[in-house]
């Protein structure tokens, strides 16, 4: 048994150093990355489950303004990043240089404002706007990165691309204050994010694939009040995957990645 181990996780190197001549990169959980970020760039489902989600948001707008005959200020709560705008670029360099997620690379790509709305993105916040219902960018870019975030909001045309209308993250990625911040003066009629954390923090814990309790008790939610969007490359659910306080390399978290998938 143990020698079978031993002769996977050579095989697995040995495979991925395979890869990473062929590819011009030597990193195993990057590599992992590429059958992601081609179907989130290169597949049309990808660009017809975004249409497809803001069109459902679009019928959410109409139908709650017709109800609300003027009686509330609506809004609506919506993530930035795989959610709005388009950073796959970032992830296809990560698997092009071998390199993983650092902060200071992240900047980078921020700062240069090169990120594309995503398929129905800004339409749908210009849709927005035209029955009266505000658009709140609540998103985990740093604070720092306000300036360039608002200026590619804009420069890919967002309704709502300015300063009232987007909270960054200060201290905590957690998102419950600021939400509450809108929730406060607003009724807020629809929330859309590519991660469970932008829609509630109690989601954040599900623990393994089919233990993911609060998803199903709120089932009726999804598709009335929350609209999730699809992203295959990144997300809070990776960190379930791996032991709490541990170090671990990128070879390490490629290993554990392979060994949470079922087989049979
Ligand atoms: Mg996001």
């Amino acid at each position: 048994m143990r020698k079978s181990i031993f002769y996977s996780v050579i095989a697995f190197v040995m495979g991925m150093l395979f890869m990473g001549f062929v590819s011009g990169t030597l990193n195993p959980l990057s590599n992992q990355l590429v059958n992601a970020v081609l179907w989130y760039q290169r597949s049309d489902e990808m660009k017809a489950i975004y249409l497809q989600n803001f069109n459902w948001a679009k019928q959410i707008v109409e139908m709650e303004t017709n109800k609300n005959q003027n009686q509330h200020k609506l809004a609506v709560i919506v993530d930035i990043d795989e959610t709005m705008l388009d950073n796959s670029p970032f992830e296809g360099m990560l698997i092009h240089t071998g390199k993983s997620f650092i902060r200071s690379l992240w900047n980078d790509w921020v700062n240069r404002i090169h990120a594309r709305a995503l398929p129905g993105a800004a339409d749908f916040t210009q849709f927005a706007r035209r029955h009266g219902v505000e658009v709140f960018y609540i998103s985990n870019r740093h604070v720092r990165n306000l300036k360039a975030t608002l200026e590619n909001l804009k420069r890919e045309g967002f309704a709502y691309a300015d300063s009232s209308h987007i909270l960054l993250k200060d201290k905590t990625s957690d998102k419950t204050k600021r939400r509450n911040k809108v929730t406060a003066f607003y009724k807020v009629i629809l929330y859309m994010g590519d991660n469970m954390g932008d829609f509630d923090e109690i989601y954040k814990k599900g623990s393994s694939l089919y233990d993911s309790t609060a998803v199903w008790r709120d089932s009726q939610l999804w598709g009335t009040r929350f609209i999730v969007m699809p992203n295959p490359m990144y997300g809070t659910w990776e960190y379930t995957l791996f032991p709490r306080g541990k170090k671990l390399t990128d070879l390490d978290k490629a290993m554990i990645k392979i060994n949470h998938i079922i087989g049979y």
